[in-house]
């Protein structure tokens, strides 16, 4: 379970004496094997708040709980463990990638820091990973940047299974793709989510992604949690006047 307490993040303002709040006193329960969709426009916040939920940033005030831990006081090999539980999923999947390395070594890397395989359980576990991701296995000795942008986004969410997480954090992942490619993907996480119980929170400025995806819909805007409802397939659970309009901008697009 994840707990957000409290939480607030400020930024001082390049060139200016101003402070931002990009986190505003957010607070929320993530149960585990949940599947929780963050939905806001660009600079609402969004990012920040994934950062902080996986200790890359530390809060100005607020804490974020992990299984009744502080994530921003844990240390060493406790923090070491905490990142590999809680893996952050980002939209760049070339970028998170060493070019030098072949897609092997990329999996590899999660297995050889926090797992201990032989040779042949961890070539096992690549493949099995890579199945498990509709990716072929001669992709094993390509390099990140020889791949399409499915293909990397595939390798990405491949690597941080192949932690062992508890929680991926998606942040804009699968922004960038067209929409077939995007919607492989999508269904690849709904299964994924479904088989392995895993506790997911998706981050998009799509609302039609959130609902396709998620059973439970958060808003965010200007630092601050503005709505958060459980979804059952009908929107009439959503009340504010935000979220209000950004269903009316999608209905075309809504069956
Ligand atoms: P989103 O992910 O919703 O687009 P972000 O969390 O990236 O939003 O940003 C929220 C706000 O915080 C924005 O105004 C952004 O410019 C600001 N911000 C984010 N990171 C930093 C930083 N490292 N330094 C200063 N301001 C930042």
């Amino acid at each position: 379970m994840i707990k957000v307490n409290n939480l607030s993040k400020e930024f001082h303002e390049q060139g200016t004496s101003n402070e931002l709040l990009a986190v505003d006193h957010v607070d929320f329960t993530i149960q585990n094997g949940s599947f929780c969709a963050l939905v806001g426009e660009s600079g609402s916040g969004k990012s920040t708040l994934a950062q902080l939920m996986c200790g890359l940033l530390v809060p100005s005030s607020g804490e974020v709980l992990f299984e009744g831990k502080n994530i921003s006081l844990c240390r060493g090999k406790q923090k070491q463990v905490l990142r590999s539980k809680i893996q952050l999923i980002l939209q760049d999947g070339k970028g998170a990638m060493d070019p030098r390395f072949t897609v092997y070594q990329i999996i590899a890397e999660p297995i050889r820091n926090f797992r201990k395989l032989s040779k042949k359980e961890e070539e096992r576990e690549i493949n099995d990973l890579l199945t498990m991701m509709e990716l072929p296995e001669e992709i094993k000795l390509r390099k990140a940047h020889e791949l399409s942008g499915g293909q990397q986004k595939r390798v990405c969410i491949a690597r941080a299974l192949a932690a062992q997480p508890d929680v991926l954090i998606f942040d804009e992942a699968v922004s960038g793709l067209d929409v077939l490619v995007r919607k492989h993907i999508l269904d690849l996480l709904k299964r994924l989510h479904q088989e392995r119980k895993m506790t997911c929170f998706f981050i998009t400025h799509d609302l039609d992604v959130a609902l396709y995806l998620a059973d439970r819909v958060m808003v965010m805007r200007c630092g601050k949690i503005i709505e958060d409802r459980t979804f059952h397939g009908s929107t009439d659970c959503f009340t504010h006047p935000y979220t209000k309009l950004l269903l009316h901008s999608i209905a075309p697009y809504l069956g």
